[in-house]
């Protein structure tokens, strides 16, 4: 084996979760290297290239850059001085059954006319969903460390709920507080008794996509504030979402870090109950003292092995709930698509959603001429699918996993029709993806993705794994998105500076 000699941080894979972390230890100048299998970084978030379009992997829709907002937190923690952002006044497009459609926008006069369509009785909906959402986000940008791991997280919990308290009790804001601990325990769904179907439907859509649950199990304080998203405004990233991996591993190669593509990890070697090196399928190996992990808790249980802790070699053979995606990335004549049209949009065909029955379609902006040859566009359009099936028909029958697979992009591109007529037509090239696909690209075991589904505030896990070794990622708190685990990042990078706990 050849051998890396300092002993440092060894984050393993360049995720938006690893890269955030990474990219802030070493700014605070802690010797970080990050493995990556692929040879880009971003995973999930990545971009990638095939016959001249930049295709977005998985991740489309960018929140979090207003100021103040994770983003930007982490723009200044990590020392960017800024993204290769456009923010866009229009967030997307729903579309109903019907054939009705609501537009989210980020302006909140706009948004709050679109809303109308659902009727007079939606509004106390909405009310609580947005004042709820402001007072998580007041909380939440306290700094707490949720859940806490250690006395000292414990203490800073106390410190920033005290005062989040004592400043609600003082404007009058406390009379909600019986609301926030009800919600706190209870599904989005209490909050649409009496609603009518097209509200239901809007929401489970948009939950599905922000919280990978629906209404009737989405924790009401998690489903608020997932909800929130579009009303915080996105951005769309010049180059595609790969940029915000691009950005960030930018920076933490310029704050004195190192990330070695193409270095799948392999095992994470441990001497006494603490880490010592990570050692890669190409025969490095890196010493480490600190192991940041960047992957779903199954994938981290095959890196430990036996040194496992206990949480780890307790998981289910295989994740009993949660999702795998399947995509399809379409280059198409730039003809089909209208001028004014908003570049993502969510189309409902029916319940139940998934499985192709809700599409999110996502465009390349005109102005972003390096993403598809002249005169096309790039689309990804993702639809959420379970993972059992694909994975029983990859193995026992391969001609039965194409036909569904071409079956799967067929019944997409039919649904996006309704967002896009002429779509069919138009299209030049067709690549679809199943949950397989993605397990050979972002290496997530049987190509789990978006985390756990928030049905309650203590589904995602704690980051700190055991001595020495954690986790970030879309598993951890605050779970799934680019915002969110940026925003985990930020706390694995604090946790592991603190040097409280290993
Ligand atoms: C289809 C789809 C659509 C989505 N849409 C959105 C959206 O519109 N907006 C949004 O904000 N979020 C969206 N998400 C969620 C978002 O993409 C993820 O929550 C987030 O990107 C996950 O980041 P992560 O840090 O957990 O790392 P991941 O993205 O899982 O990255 C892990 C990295 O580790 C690398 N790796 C794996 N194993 C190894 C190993 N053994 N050694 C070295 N490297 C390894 C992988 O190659 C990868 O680069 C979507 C996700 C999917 C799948």
């Amino acid at each position: 084996m050849t051998r890396a000699m300092n002993p440092k941080i060894v984050i393993i894979g360049a995720g938006i979760g690893g890269l955030t972390t990474g990219a802030i230890l070493a700014r605070q100048g802690y010797a970080v290297t990050v493995v990556e299998a692929h040879v880009y970084p971003g995973g999930c978030a990545g971009t990638f290239y095939h016959q001249g379009y930049r295709f977005e992997a998985g991740a489309t829709l960018a929140g979090g850059f207003y100021p103040g907002g994770p983003m930007d937190l982490v723009a200044q923690a990590a020392g960017i001085e800024g993204w290769p952002a456009h923010p866009s006044s229009e967030v997307m497009r729903v579309h109903l059954p019907d054939g009705s459609q609501v537009t989210r926008y980020g302006d909140e006069r706009r948004w709050e006319e679109q809303r109308r369509f659902f009727g007079s009785q939606s509004e106390a909906f909405f009310r609580w969903q947005e004042q709820t959402a402001d007072a998580l986000w007041d909380l939440a940008l306290r700094g707490p460390a949720w859940p806490p791991q250690s006395v000292a997280e414990g203490a800073g919990l106390l410190v920033a709920g005290g005062g989040w308290l004592g400043d609600r009790l003082r404007t009058g804001a406390g009379l909600r507080l019986p609301g926030l601990a009800l919600d706190a325990f209870t599904p989005v769904s209490r909050h649409l008794a009496g609603a009518s179907d097209r509200l239901r439907l809007f929401v489970d859509g948009q939950l599905l996509i922000a919280a990978q649950t629906t209404s009737a199990h989405a924790n009401a304080l998690y489903g608020a504030s997932a909800l929130d998203l579009p009303r915080r405004g996105v951005v769309h990233l010049k180059g595609g979402i790969g940029a915000l991996g691009e950005t960030l591993a930018a920076a933490l190669a310029r704050n004195g870090g190192e990330i070695l593509f193409r270095q799948e990890a392999t095992r994470i070697r441990v001497e006494d109950g603490r880490p010592v090196a990570v050692q890669t399928k190409k025969g490095l190996e890196i010493d480490a003292n600190r192991v940041i992990v960047n992957l779903p808790p199954w994938n981290i249980a095959g890196l430990l092995g036996e040194e496992a802790p206990a949480r780890l070699k307790r998981l289910p053979p295989q994740p009993l709930d949660g999702w795998g995606a399947f995509t399809v990335y379409l280059g198409v004549n730039s003809a089909v698509i209208p001028a004014d049209l908003p570049l993502h949009h969510q189309i409902l065909a029916g319940r139940p959603l998934g499985e192709g029955n809700s599409v999110f379609v996502s465009i390349s902006p005109d102005w972003d001429a390096g993403r598809a040859p002249e005169g096309m566009r790039a689309l990804t359009m993702s639809t959420h699918t379970e993972l059992a099936s694909w994975w029983e028909l990859f193995q026992r029958d391969r001609p039965a996993y194409e036909a569904r697979k071409e079956e799967m992009a067929r019944q997409m591109v039919a649904v996006a029709q309704r967002a896009l007529p002429g779509l069919q037509d138009a299209i030049h090239l067709c690549k679809p993806g199943t949950p397989v696909t993605f397990q050979r690209f972002t290496r997530r075991r049987w190509g789990w993705v978006g985390g756990f589904p928030q049905t309650s505030l203590f589904r995602a896990w704690p980051p700190r794994l055991m001595d020495g070794v954690w986790m970030v990622g879309d598993s951890i708190f605050p779970g799934q998105s680019t915002a969110a685990v940026a925003l985990g990042g930020m706390r694995v990078a604090s946790g592991v500076a603190s040097g409280v706990v290993g």
